[in-house]
């Protein structure tokens, strides 16, 4: 496996696989660990959480580097990132305890009540996009939970994943409780199979969460995905434009749109599409692609040249098709992996714009007449992981995001944002379980029911 820079185009780093018996042999080691950590106590575990905490805020600059050389993630972004790690750190640190007591259950036997136990390895397949918060939102619950942990990262990011490894260790974490495996998606499944692996996560595309999921089932181990998504934004003829465009176009080109929950398609009353049109396309406009460690660019290159190859060919396909391309739709010169803000209008069913994840910075404008025909067009896809509506009638807005839009979550007047407070995950194709606040941590327990006659 290779880390390439995607702006310069240089290797950083080649990685060799790790051979089927080194991975036994860690795999054995983390369970061996398992059998240890699960017995200590939520306490213990704090204080090696909130170290984690604190050499990740001290090291911020330095591990915002890594993400920047091997996805080319601008680096204030890269910054907040490690940022909201060190956040999720502290937030399971401080809480887990009170997620995991003991819940009592009134019956008729003298005493009955729930005991949250933990189940032993649970593995962890991860993308490449927000490579340690992603890594992070897994890693935190699963060791306060007293489950051990082993990383199989994207292969684009293995500098990344060995560092987090590394990480976890200079906050004094016990010997093998979180490994880092680095291996190629073809092992992925033998890994799944190995007796000593009890659960599978992945976070990443739709064909992979399947073959993840299809090899958990057939050894009928629980797995939890988040797949991708398509989001769409319904922008109300009451809307605030200014401020529903901004935050729209914030959302679209946050990671150079590389966001599973990134605002994908905007959804805009008839009385206010051009008014609209005319705010997003300007601002999706004023926005810089370049070096991703000059602070006045707002976005990188795309992760790796391949994926952005791809997005121009979901561009180009639908503008063949009769898309309209108001924005962008072309590819830079040089070697960097840019693509520039692009905007679509007049897309249809039948084109990729249509149908298909356009994960880079690609927005897909449709005009909409009734609320009938806006929840239509936001449910005509396979994906339910994100959605937003702008409006000045929360009411309206709350009715529409609880019974209309076919989605996990349904921010109002805002953009989605992934917060270790709330659950977070999808429904449909966007996949299954959620990660984050109680209910993440949750989902690699045995829910044990004790009763006492
Ligand atoms: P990807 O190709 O599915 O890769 C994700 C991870 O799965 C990588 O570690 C990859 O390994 C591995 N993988 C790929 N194919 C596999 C297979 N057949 N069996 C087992 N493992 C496999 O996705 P990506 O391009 O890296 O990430 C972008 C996707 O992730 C987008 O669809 C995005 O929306 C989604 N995503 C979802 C969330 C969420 O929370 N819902 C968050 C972030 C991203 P290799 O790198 O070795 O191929």
């Amino acid at each position: 496996m290779q880390s390439i820079n995607p702006f310069s185009g240089e290797i950083i780093n080649h990685y060799p696989k790790y051979s089927s018996s080194e991975l036994e042999q860690i795999i054995r080691k983390v369970d061996y660990a398992f059998h240890l950590w699960k017995q200590t106590r939520f306490d213990e575990r704090s204080i090696y959480m909130k170290n984690l905490q604190a050499i990740l805020l001290i090291k911020k600059e330095e591990l915002a580097d890594i993400m920047v050389a091997e996805m080319g993630k601008v680096k204030r972004e890269a910054v907040a990132e490690i940022e909201k790690c060190a956040h999720i750190c502290s937030f399971y640190a401080n809480n887990a305890e009170e997620f995991l007591k003991n819940k009592p259950i009134s019956t008729e036997a003298y005493e009955s009540y729930i005991s949250y136990q933990p189940i032993g390895t649970v593995f962890a397949v991860m993308p490449w996009n927000f490579p340690f918060w992603q890594v992070f939102r897994f890693l935190a619950p699963a060791l306060m939970a007293g489950n051990t942990g082993v990383l199989k990262h994207a292969s684009n990011v293995s500098g990344c994943a060995l560092r987090i490894e590394k990480l976890v260790y200079e906050a004094g974490f016990p010997e093998n409780v979180f490994r880092t495996l680095l291996i190629g998606s073809e092992a992925v499944k033998a890994v799944i199979e190995n007796p000593l692996i009890k659960a599978v996560t992945l976070t990443g595309s739709a064909p992979a969460g399947k073959s993840v999921a299809a090899t958990a089932g057939s050894v009928l181990k629980k797995s939890v995905l988040e797949l991708g998504g398509s989001d769409p934004y319904l922008i109300l003829e009451d809307a605030d434009l200014e401020a529903a465009a901004r935050l729209c176009v914030s959302s679209r080109l946050l990671d150079a749109g590389q966001s599973c929950i990134g605002a994908k398609r905007f959804i805009i009353a008839d009385q206010i599409y051009d008014q609209f049109r005319l705010k997003f396309v300007s601002l999706m406009s004023q926005a810089t692609f370049g070096n991703p460690l000059d602070p006045q660019i707002t976005i990188g290159p795309l992760a790796r040249l391949d994926l952005r190859n791809q997005l121009h060919l979901q561009v180009t396909k639908s503008r063949d098709l009769g898309a309209t391309v108001l924005l962008g739709g072309y590819i830079p010169d040089g070697e960097s992996a840019f693509y520039p803000p692009t905007v679509l209008e007049h897309v249809t069913p039948g084109m990729p714009a249509y149908h298909e994840e356009m994960f880079g910075p690609v927005g897909v404008l449709f005009r909409f007449k009734t609320e009938e025909e806006a929840i239509q067009i936001a449910n005509d896809t396979v994906f339910g992981l994100g959605a937003g509506i702008f409006t000045a009638d929360i009411e309206k807005a709350k009715v529409l995001a609880e019974k209309g839009l076919e989605a996990g979550c349904v921010f109002i007047n805002d953009f989605v944002k992934s917060d270790p407070r709330l659950p977070f995950g999808g429904i449909k194709e966007s996949g299954y379980g959620r990660e984050l606040s109680e209910f993440g941590i949750r989902e690699f327990m045995n829910i044990k029911t004790i009763l006492v006659k």
